[in-house]
């Protein structure tokens, strides 16, 4: 989740869907449709279609893979700087708690803390993913660009096995910096410490977690196919269901240890149900799945261009 101002393929980007795609269905179909009249026309009729499309986008431009070489999806050094800071933060939290947890004679209590840290960066990562999924949209202050980031993600979800590590880690990092570096500084006791630092790091690198559950198991290193089989991190099987109709559960995207939790007691559906009658805000997924939710191949997505 958390998936960012990164999306290129979102709508503020649209000629994959505006540009690109459609035209390139309407003359296919043309071509399909009358070939055996006029063949010759009708290549043509494609030809002229794909290089109208291509001249647009300087991706197909370049004659090489549609997203694999995309530089939006590519670390810069910014986005590196961003990460460093954001895990120097966490470490330092994390060691300021060991130390003084020794000093202290302290380890049960900062141990808990960690655990409760961890369990509660899971709940926090559903309840924001089920709020930008569901509610807002590009032009919403603050969360704009996340929410269209998250609606980009339902329709192409294997963009983000893609991104390159700190594209995708960044932004998170930059929150966690401003709010890690005060609670290095202001606090000491090593439970709080504790909690802060297993807090940030799982919701920092949630991404990543994310990412890991878009993963194939042959391509993933066999320690994150084994803590996402153990229920330390969120499994592929559970985020898969997210990504399926009807699109209002799993919404946790740490360890999932939530979803069972609050998809069962329908904890979300009656959030949204006040939110209904306090507000008369219907969310996203009281409607029709459409081409928003629903994925959009990798497959399709060449076999159109
Ligand atoms: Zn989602
Ligand atoms: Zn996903």
């Amino acid at each position: 989740m958390y998936t960012l101002p990164q999306n290129r393929l979102s709508i503020k980007n649209p000629h994959y869907l505006h540009s690109c795609q459609p035209r390139i269905v309407t003359h296919f179909s043309c071509a399909v449709t009358t070939t055996t009249n006029r063949p010759e026309t009708n290549r043509v009729v494609l030809e002229e279609a794909q290089l109208i499309n291509k001249s647009r986008d300087p991706l197909l431009n370049s004659g090489r893979s549609l997203i694999s070489d995309d530089p939006s999806l590519q670390s810069t050094w910014t986005h590196r700087a961003w990460v460093a800071s954001g895990c120097t933060s966490v470490f330092v939290c994390l060691a300021k708690s060991t130390v003084n947890s020794i000093d202290a004679n302290l380890f049960l209590e900062p141990i808990l803390a960690g655990l409760l840290g961890y369990l509660l960066a899971d709940l926090g990562s559903g309840v924001y993913h089920w709020g930008i999924d569901n509610y807002g949209d590009g032009s919403t202050a603050v969360f704009g660009s996340q929410i269209e980031a998250f609606q980009g993600h339902h329709k192409w979800p294997w963009t983000i096995t893609r991104r390159q590590f700190a594209n995708n880690l960044h932004a998170l990092a930059r929150v966690i910096t401003f709010v890690v570096v005060p609670i290095d500084i202001a606090i000491n006791d090593p439970v709080l410490l504790s909690f802060a630092a297993m807090c940030s790091g799982c919701i920092m690198f949630s991404q990543q977690f994310h990412a890991w559950a878009h993963g194939t198991k042959s391509k993933l290193p066999p320690v994150v196919v084994a803590l996402q089989e153990s229920g330390v991190l969120v499994s592929r099987s559970q985020h898969s269901a997210h990504h399926r109709q009807p699109y209002n559960n799993n919404y946790c995207i740490v360890s999932g240890a939530w979803n069972k939790i609050l998809d069962e007691n329908m904890v979300f559906e009656a959030l949204e149900l006040v939110f209904f009658f306090k507000f008369g805000v219907k969310p996203r997924s009281w409607a029709e799945p459409n081409s928003d939710w629903t994925e959009e191949t990798e497959a399709n997505l060449q076999q159109n261009m």
